[in-house]
């Protein structure tokens, strides 16, 4: 990789390490597919597609990250901690992180204030009844609102996981003034299993389910850059996708990978925001795009776009 242009990040990772590598598993099980349509209760298929995820993909996860002895940190839902209690003990048992990620994992951007709000404790009061106070939060489909930092921190949390602009972890704020910050941990879509291989009719996906072998390449060179430049690698994943046989396998491959890279820090989310916290003083603020108005050729929503955009 050594003719691949990669800049040092200049980020300052633990000593006797020089990049940070974190498995990510977002359990949305059904309530991905009853936020989309609450109807699809009704639809049997669907809902074992989803139900896949805890019942038979998350031991299996498990295993694996106990036969490599890496931890990783766990996305659920309120909703599904309230049907698959014993799992989610089970992911914590392990010695994984638990975090937040909504709790019907509704649609943010069309939720008001108050009701992101109730979002946000309902998922806490969900954990709660199974002995789990997340620090980390990730929006349902990485949605997150200008106004989710204030929701979050008034909540207690140290980090959000769903903004996409770094390569390492930063601090930010949500406004001149304020006076307390969260840690970002930036994803990226190409380091997301759903854009390969989700796929159900009339909900997801365009019918292309790429071969595990295919994403087992792009994901290690995304890793092996990450290593070179000193970056954060963070891959999410869905049990109910990844947690099928081959790219199960595909996924233990690549957790090789990094293993055989140099420096490489296993970590959860929560470990790269406490170091991030203790080690960054730069405090980021999000510029705000102001309304530019409807532009020629824009016409309803203003998404030329839309059909795509219904779709995600
Ligand atoms: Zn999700």
């Amino acid at each position: 990789m050594s003719e691949i242009f990669h800049p040092p990040s200049g980020f300052v990772w633990p000593e006797g390490t020089r990049f940070a590598a974190s498995l990510t598993f977002d359990v949305d099980a059904e309530s991905g597919a009853l936020a989309f349509d609450s109807t699809f209760h009704r639809r049997m298929s669907l809902m074992t597609h989803q139900s896949y995820g805890p019942t038979v993909a998350v031991p299996k996860l498990l295993a694996m990250l106990e036969h490599h002895g890496i931890p990783a940190t766990f996305f659920v839902p309120g909703y599904t901690a309230d049907l698959y209690p014993d799992m989610v003990k089970q992911i914590a048992d392990a010695g994984h992180e638990i975090a937040h990620h909504g709790w019907m994992h509704e649609k943010t951007t069309s939720l008001t204030d108050e009701q992101e709000a109730e979002m946000l404790d309902r998922g806490l009061e969900s954990l709660d009844r199974v002995g789990v106070r997340p620090v980390g939060y990730r929006a349902p489909w990485w949605e997150y609102n200008y106004r989710t930092t204030d929701l979050l921190l008034d909540r207690g949390f140290a980090y959000d996981s769903s903004l996409l602009d770094g390569d390492v972890p930063y601090r930010f704020t949500s406004g001149e003034g304020a006076d307390r910050d969260l840690v970002e941990i930036p994803v990226d879509w190409a380091l997301d299993d759903w854009e390969q291989f989700a796929f159900y009719p009339e909900w997801t996906g365009s019918g292309l389910i790429e071969s595990p072998r295919k994403a087992l390449q792009m994901w290690s060179d995304e890793a092996s850059v990450a290593a070179a430049a000193g970056n954060c690698f963070v891959l999410t994943n869905h049990p109910f996708i990844s947690g099928r046989p081959t790219r199960l396998s595909a996924l233990s491959q690549l957790v090789d990978h990094l293993e055989s890279l140099d420096g490489v820090w296993f970590a959860t989310l929560q470990q790269i925001a406490e170091h991030s916290a203790n080690t960054l003083s730069d405090i980021k603020i999000h510029r705000r795009i102001p309304d530019p108005g409807a532009q020629p050729g824009q016409s309803g929503d203003g998404h030329p776009l839309g059909h795509l955009h219904d779709n995600l």
